[in-house]
């Protein structure tokens, strides 16, 4: 009996000694003009056909919902005039979850900025500040409620623009999922680079996944460590794409109201949720919408099954009640102060 035990013993500890030194499958991939990184862990067949399939799903995604490719669906939406545009249904798919995203959040979200986006130049990098006038000009044109879909068909008014930049990743990043899912991994990290990563199941061995968040303050530290299981995590912050002019630092969120950048007092918010899209598209949003009315907008939404740590410009650190027990300070910001929005 006793040996017997021991032989079980034993074995366990053999099996959960390979699971921990499991090799994973690792590769980077440039897609929505960021490098994304991936590590797959389970059979060699599995990670073998995800290897190929991941880079071409990305190929394929960006194809549609790029605005700087000419013949993506989104940019024959934004030459669209008016008329209606038939689109592959993904991109129906997507426009439909990051319209409902500009809808609850009350447009703090609103996949109409594009022409604003432009004007600041953050699509090319030559970057200026528009005059009032300007801006307020193009504040009118921000309005994601004129996007209207029918089916797979998007009509847009004619001096609109969509931009899908805000939550394509994020989209992504659920696509790539359920891809590894549907090929049996149970243990997957998604890079989708900027901060938003998409946890697939546990670590190898049933640990949760660790992953950081970065410093707005130092963004080549992290403060604080999030322990995901099949979880999903997205930051947005100004120090992610900005330029300096006159002393004065513009980011690439945009508040739609002034089509100029977002100051609610962040500097970086970070969503937590199943869903990598609702990550990407609701950290924006939250962005916008400072601390006071996104924390409120928390309380407001449980349905939307996520939480957030918010970071003011002077640094303090705010996190959601539903956090307890995964979020911890890093290393050498142990002694920060963390507020609990209950
Ligand atoms: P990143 O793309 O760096 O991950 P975000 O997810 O926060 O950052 O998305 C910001 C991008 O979305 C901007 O580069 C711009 O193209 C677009 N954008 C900026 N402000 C808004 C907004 N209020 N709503 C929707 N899209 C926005
Ligand atoms: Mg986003």
């Amino acid at each position: 009996m006793k040996k017997r035990f021991l032989c079980v013993l034993l074995a366990l500890l053999l099996l959960t000694g390979c699971a921990r030194t499991q090799k994973p499958v690792e590769f980077t991939s440039f897609a929505m003009d960021t490098v994304m990184s991936f590590t797959l862990y389970g059979g060699e067949e599995d990670t073998g056909v995800l290897r190929l399939r991941i880079p071409e799903e990305l190929g394929t995604l960006e194809g549609l919902v790029s605005a700087v490719r000419e013949d993506s669906d989104v940019s024959r939406i934004n030459r669209g005039a008016g008329q209606a545009v038939k689109v592959d249904p993904a991109t129906a798919r997507l426009l439909a979850r990051a319209w409902e995203l500009c809808e609850i959040t009350d447009g703090a979200l609103d996949i109409t900025a594009y022409p604003a986006v432009k004007t600041w130049g953050f699509t090319t990098g030559e970057y200026r500040v528009p005059a009032e006038g300007e801006l307020a000009e193009l504040a009118e044109r921000i309005d994601y409620t004129a996007v209207k879909l029918e089916g797979n068909s998007v009509t847009l008014p004619a001096g609109m623009e969509l931009d899908l930049g805000a939550v394509a990743k994020g989209y992504a990043g659920d696509v790539l999922a359920e891809t590894a899912r549907a090929n049996g991994l149970t243990s997957a990290l998604l890079d989708l680079g900027q901060s938003t990563i998409m946890a697939v199941g546990t670590k190898p061995g049933g640990k949760p996944w660790r992953i950081g968040i970065v410093d707005p303050a130092q963004p080549g530290s992290y403060f604080a460590v999030v322990e995901l299981t099949g979880m999903a995590m997205g930051t947005s912050g100004g120090y992610q794409r900005y330029f300096e002019r006159d002393g004065e630092v513009w980011w690439h969120i945009l508040d739609p109201k002034t089509a100029a950048p977002a100051r609610s007092g962040l500097a970086s918010v970070t969503v937590v949720s199943p869903s990598a899209l609702a990550c990407d598209g609701l950290s924006t949003a939250l962005f916008v919408m400072g601390l006071e009315a996104g924390a409120r907008f928390w309380r407001d939404h449980p349905e939307l099954q996520f939480d957030a740590v918010f970071v003011t410009e002077e640094g303090e650190i705010y996190r959601t009640a539903g956090l307890e027990g995964c979020f911890s300070l890093a290393e050498g910001y142990e002694d920060r102060e963390v507020t609990v929005l209950e």
